[in-house]
């Protein structure tokens, strides 16, 4: 069992050498999520060794070419090497068209199916499940519509205490029935509690990603308690002003948001090309939510 998220690009809207624009990828209990697909992130896939067939869902947050640009180019090359498995794209209103605008532009051909939910602006609340986790979306507060994700663990069943279960008299077809926090009777007329002979769940993590929005403390509901939180910080204190005025963050802002969700560890990222080195970033953030991390490309974080 895995979950860890890749940071493939840290950088906002210019692409530079050393930073490239909007991309992660989540490796959650083997399934593979991106978020975001901003220009060249094929090659930073490759670079980072992320093999991107296996990416069977993308979560998009918002439609500025930072975050988007690299889309038509990675499903293109996907197709090229062959994909024939589906893949599915959650993004916001204007997402499909998007694409398949391109598409129809430059006569591509698909071998694979894509089906695409489309989030409706102001929407929040789940948006894809399985058994082993969940995604939910919530709005962001940037130039146009914007959804921040949150991907959780499931709650895992309980285990069986053996030590404790073999003290009574049970038939093992209740085990099951234990496992699902029942109590039961057994075969002597006692009650067998299940908080008494399971021991719980092992406590679930969840991941959020939120890029890109101005400050925009509503979302601290949907980020209670998180282990791991991105928050976009643009800009550093100085630039406050031009950070409300483009409805990006800074750095203080970001920690803030952390602190007050109580949150365990916050990266930032979307650093502007402004700025040579991240340490501004880091040094004033941390005055705030000292687990604050500004991360490379290419760097993994483990939850
Ligand atoms: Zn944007
Ligand atoms: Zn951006």
């Amino acid at each position: 069992m895995s979950f860890d998220v890749t940071l493939l690009g840290t950088g906002a809207a210019v692409p530079s050498l050393s930073r490239g624009t909007t991309a992660q990828f989540v490796n959650i209990h083997q399934r593979h999520i991106l978020i975001d697909c901003g220009e060249a992130t094929q090659i930073q896939m490759r670079k980072f060794k992320v093999k991107f067939q296996k990416v069977d869902l993308i979560l998009i947050s918002h439609l500025h070419g930072d975050h988007v640009f690299g889309l038509a180019g990675l499903i293109s090359t996907m197709q090229l090497l062959g994909r024939t498995t589906q893949l599915r794209i959650i993004g916001p209103k204007g997402i499909k068209s998007f694409l398949l605008q391109q598409f129809e532009h430059v006569g591509l051909y698909r071998g694979f199916p894509i089906h695409f939910d489309e989030i409706e602006e102001g929407a929040s609340g789940l948006v894809f499940e399985d058994r082993l986790l969940e995604i939910s979306t919530f709005p962001l507060n940037h130039r146009i519509q914007t959804q921040g994700y949150r991907i959780s663990e499931k709650p895992g069943k309980r285990q069986l205490n053996k030590e404790e279960f073999d003290k009574y008299d049970v038939s093992v077809s209740y085990i099951n029935k234990l496992l699902d926090g029942e109590d039961i009777e057994d075969n002597e007329g006692k009650i067998v509690r299940s908080d008494d002979v399971t021991f719980p769940p092992k406590p679930t993590k969840s991941y959020a990603f939120c890029s890109d929005t101005a400050y925009h403390p509503p979302i601290i509901e949907q980020l209670k308690d998180v282990d791991l939180l991105y928050h976009e910080a643009t800009f550093i204190d100085k630039e406050a002003e031009r950070a409300s005025e483009t409805y990006h963050t800074t750095a203080k802002q970001a920690a803030t948001i952390a602190l007050k969700a109580n949150a365990k560890r916050l990266i930032l990222g979307h650093f502007s090309a402004r700025y040579q080195s991240t340490d501004m970033h880091l040094a004033e953030a941390k005055t705030i939510f000292e687990q604050t991390f500004c991360p490379e490309d290419g760097e993994r974080f483990i939850l």
